[in-house]
């Protein structure tokens, strides 16, 4: 059996390091923002190659926090993209902006810049364009079009942590980023965690009063803010694990550049990895092409009774979901429905043994015949 992701191989291959780093913490006695928190987020701005880090309670907090860091709310429209995490969307939401959406590019399956441009209105303030399964959206142009209309950009980084664009990691090409520790992310807690990273001095200092009720001096709210604070263990664990992301990253990319070289390519196309980039595969996501006789729901349930684990991220568009049919009308944007309904995510992850990589690949092919 091939699970389609199996998180205690992970723990199992670096049990001694966690918990060593998990005792520290419980003998400490000091449990929320604290040292461990100051020091995993001074390590992870290290590693991205940016000036700040600001822990927080989950990625949806962080892309809340970023957006209303940046003085964005009421009566303000944030554009992003329908193929996400429902997460984004509800982030614009809770700052109390309004999501518009724009549809994505066929090979990226990210942000398409035109269809960016084509939403702008005089109430937009900023566009969130997220770096899916582990691949940069395509920033040159998004930040061209963003600093011509004087649009913040916030870039979701919850499924790209190690991602390059040009060379340079994802993170600081925009004004502020959001990044997400869920267990299952490339870099994931044993539990809910988050950072908003930044090089702007102002904005990290503003992300810090509003996750702890507006606090510069503990009972002295500056500002009114909330609770969103990244915990002492999860940060902890989180320093003992960036020290093998890019080792993960790098097991991530064999696998996926084994599966595209071993799978057929026919009716089901393996994911395109965009020149501009460095992927780092938090999903390896096929498409079954519809207009090639190509069924999503055929192949997982052919890998399926095989005992292959796999996944749809996401099966629903968000603008087709109950509760945000009023973002756009269905048949709106076309790529992301299409994609919707033609990609499926095969097990991938940095424990996944080659021969399962093998037997994952050669169950494809079989489909394809
Ligand atoms: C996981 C994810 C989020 C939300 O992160 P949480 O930590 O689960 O709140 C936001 N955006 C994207 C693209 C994600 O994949």
């Amino acid at each position: 059996m091939i699970p389609f992701f199996d998180l205690k191989k992970q723990y199992i291959s670096i049990q001694s390091e966690i918990d060593s780093a998990t005792r520290r913490v419980y003998a400490s006695g000091w449990f929320i923002l604290g040292p461990e928190t100051e020091a995993f987020e001074n390590e992870f701005a290290q590693y991205l190659g940016a000036q700040y880090a600001v822990g927080v309670n989950s990625g949806t907090d962080a892309l809340h926090l970023a957006i209303r860091a940046l003085g964005i709310g009421k009566g303000d429209e944030v554009i992003t993209v329908p193929n996400t995490a429902v997460a984004t969307v509800s982030a614009i939401e809770m700052a109390g902006a309004t999501p518009v959406l724009c549809d994505v590019r066929p090979d990226s399956m990210t942000m398409d810049a035109d269809s960016f441009a084509s939403v702008i209105t005089d109430k937009t303030r900023a566009v969130i364009p997220v770096h899916l399964f582990g691949q940069a959206a395509e920033l040159d142009p998004i930040i061209g079009i963003a600093r011509q209309y004087k649009l913040a950009v916030i870039e979701d980084c919850a499924q790209a942590h190690g991602a390059k664009y040009q060379g340079q990691k994802v993170s600081t090409f925009g004004d502020i980023a959001a990044f997400s520790f869920y267990p299952t992310k490339n870099l994931g807690a044993f539990g809910d965690g988050g950072a908003v990273v930044t090089n702007d001095a102002r904005l990290a200092d503003k992300v810090k009063l509003l996750r702890q009720y507006g606090w510069r001096t503990r009972y002295e709210s500056e500002i009114s803010g909330m609770n969103t604070r990244l915990d002492e263990l999860q940060a902890a664990i989180l320093r003992v694990k960036l020290k093998h992301l890019d080792a993960w990253n790098a097991a991530r990319r064999e696998r996926a550049a084994m599966y595209t070289e071993l799978l057929p390519n026919k009716r089901v196309a393996p994911p395109i990895e965009m020149p501009y980039g460095e992927h780092v595969y938090h999903l390896y996501v096929v498409q079954c092409h519809e207009a090639r006789g190509a069924s999503r729901e055929y192949l997982a349930a052919f890998l399926k009774e095989r005992e292959i684990g796999t996944a749809v991220q996401y099966p629903t568009p968000i603008h087709l979901q109950p509760a945000y049919q009023h973002l756009a009308p269905a048949g709106s944007l076309p790529l992301a429905e299409k994609l919707a309904r033609e990609i499926l995510s095969l097990p991938l992850y940095p424990e996944l043994a080659l021969t399962d990589v093998q037997t994952v690949a050669e169950a494809v092919r079989e489909f394809e015949l």
